[in-house]
């Protein structure tokens, strides 16, 4: 059984994820039977990751038994997918700096499953939570050098061939230009560093003016 579904529903792709806590809920998601398994619903307009695989992110990027390095959990609604993706042969290693929502993180998502870790930490440090090499970094802090950041935790962290996926908000670098010149100057910056960039994917209508970058090392 995959711990991704796509469903039809009305003409429209609905997206679940295999419910590593069985019962319990960790946003207001819904919790459906498929085949006697749970599955959470997974809301595109709620998580970007979702809202780049409906518009054409391979769907495999994050799968069983992978270890990810999520850079900006916040209150964990997407790192809660992330980690049913995992499984529990899968890691999740959370880093938030903003205290408050660290907290809801720890509460609601790091408590109840095995394969998170949650770090309060700055995402610019990455000696702070180097506990194993990565198979994927994921970034959403929406920071304007939020690229080197993505890019200083690779260098640390990510295993050669590993995936990055980059969300940049256009407006958090400058919100006078152009949103898709903006995704084309981090898009160089990776290609500088050597990345090979597979897909930029522009997250509208889930999203205003981001994209996910697709990367590997
Ligand atoms: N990825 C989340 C999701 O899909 O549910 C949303 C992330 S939100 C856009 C960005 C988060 O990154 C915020 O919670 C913010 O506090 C965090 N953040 C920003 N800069 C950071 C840094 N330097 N280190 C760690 N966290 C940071």
């Amino acid at each position: 059984m995959n711990s991704l579904l796509k469903e039809d529903r009305k003409g429209r792709t609905a997206l679940l994820t295999k419910n590593l806590t069985p019962g319990k809920r960790v946003y207001n998601e819904d919790l459906i039977l498929r085949d006697s398994v749970e599955y959470r619903t997974w809301d595109p307009f709620r998580s970007k990751l979702a809202a780049a695989i409906l518009k054409g992110l391979p769907d495999d990027l994050v799968r069983e038994g992978n270890k990810v390095l999520y850079l900006g959990v916040s209150t964990g609604t997407t790192a809660s997918h992330v980690s049913d993706l995992v499984g529990s042969t899968g890691l999740v290693v959370g880093v938030e700096f903003a205290p408050r929502v660290a907290r809801e993180f720890v509460e609601h998502v790091a408590r109840q499953r095995k394969n998170v870790i949650p770090f309060v930490a700055d995402a610019r440090d990455p000696s702070k939570y180097s506990v194993t090499t990565m198979d994927v970094v994921y970034c959403d802090i929406a920071q304007p050098d939020q690229t080197e950041i993505a890019l200083t935790n690779c260098q640390k962290l990510l295993k050669k061939g590993g995936t990055l996926l980059l969300v940049v908000k256009a407006r958090s670098i400058d919100v006078l230009k152009d949103p898709k010149h903006v995704f084309a100057e981090e898009r160089l910056k990776l290609e500088k560093a050597g990345f090979n960039v597979r897909s930029v994917i522009e997250l509208s209508p889930f999203e205003k003016d981001h994209a996910l970058i697709f990367a590997t090392s």
